[in-house]
């Protein structure tokens, strides 16, 4: 399984995790990005982060040997060598859908094809193609070098076997999977979006500061991290995208996105990516 060749396409946030994560299991990489700069940021946050592994001497091989694997490309017909490709880029279904639909002219009819998506119909991805049976939903967790779980969604159309591979490929990642039916947002995002959301509308209805909000909930919720930066670590774009799918696909006003939210982004702030969020990082 080791000579499987896995195309990432996104250099992204999540496109960087996942692509160190196969490269660091021993997998040939090739990562994908329209955006050369993104491609360069990513992979400079991808030697950093094994870096940070050596250092806690988490990896086992040296950074360099993992970083050779993963060879960057801006063209779409590099992946045509590709056994898996992970879809990461951002989440738009409209974009996903028209790259799912040139992946499935360009790959060989045996690639696999999933997407990282937080909250989008696996089913109607896997539609738009011609093997609906080998598209799936691999839902990687974020920082994905760090985070154990991968959640995997099946499509209406997903075959067992193609569901299989995927089961054993993340076992190689040394992580863990859920499986899920294919609903908005899945498990985690079904619960973890509407959860930010309620605190976003307890800042903007000016019950308590963000500070305020964060601490109430690691020392009163034992949450790790407050909703508020978890948020601005998820990117406000993907949350607003997620609460939409979400609107939408259940078409119940109780995942109506906070108005303080859709404005955030309006303004260009995304979060920890564009240096400020719900708090500013230098
Ligand atoms: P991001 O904004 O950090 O990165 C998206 C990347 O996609 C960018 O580098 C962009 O240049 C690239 N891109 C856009 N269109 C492209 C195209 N046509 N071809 C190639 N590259 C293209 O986004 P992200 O946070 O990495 O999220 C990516 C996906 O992962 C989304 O579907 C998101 O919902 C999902 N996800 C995000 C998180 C999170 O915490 N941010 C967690 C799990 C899953």
């Amino acid at each position: 399984m080791k000579q499987t060749t896995i195309g990432v396409i996104g250099a992204g946030q999540m496109g960087q995790g996942i692509a160190q994560a196969f490269a660091t299991a021993g997998f040939q990489v090739i990562l994908n990005d329209i955006d050369r700069q993104a491609i360069d940021i990513g992979l400079q946050a991808i030697l950093k982060s094994l870096t940070q592994l050596h250092t806690k001497a988490l990896l086992t091989e040296p950074c360099e040997v993992i970083l050779a694997r993963i060879n960057p490309h801006t063209e779409l017909a590099s992946l045509v060598k590709a056994q898996l490709v992970v879809e990461a880029v951002s989440e738009n279904e409209s974009l996903k859908m028209k790259l799912f639909t040139e992946l499935d002219q360009l790959c060989p009819e045996q690639t696999i094809l999933a997407s990282n998506t937080s909250s989008i119909s696996i089913t109607r991805l896997a539609a738009a193609t011609s093997r609906p049976d080998r598209v799936v939903g691999m839902h990687f967790m974020n920082p994905v070098a760090l985070m154990k779980l991968v959640e995997i969604i099946r499509g209406l159309q997903t075959s067992n076997q193609t569901y299989q591979t995927i089961v054993g490929l993340v076992k190689q990642l040394d992580k863990s999977t859920v499986t899920s039916k294919d609903r908005p947002g899945f498990i985690v995002n079904r619960i973890l979006l509407p959860t930010i959301n309620e605190a976003i509308f307890t800042l903007s209805e000016g019950i308590a500061s963000a500070e305020e909000i964060d601490t109430a909930m690691k020392l009163g919720a034992n949450y790790p991290l407050g909703p508020l930066a978890l948020a601005d670590y998820i990117g406000l774009d993907t949350c607003l995208n997620i609460m939409e799918v979400l609107l939408k696909g259940f078409n119940d006003p109780k995942y109506r996105p906070c108005p303080l939210l859709i404005q955030l982004v309006d303004a260009g702030y995304l979060g920890r990516k564009s240096g400020r969020g719900f708090f500013e990082y230098s």
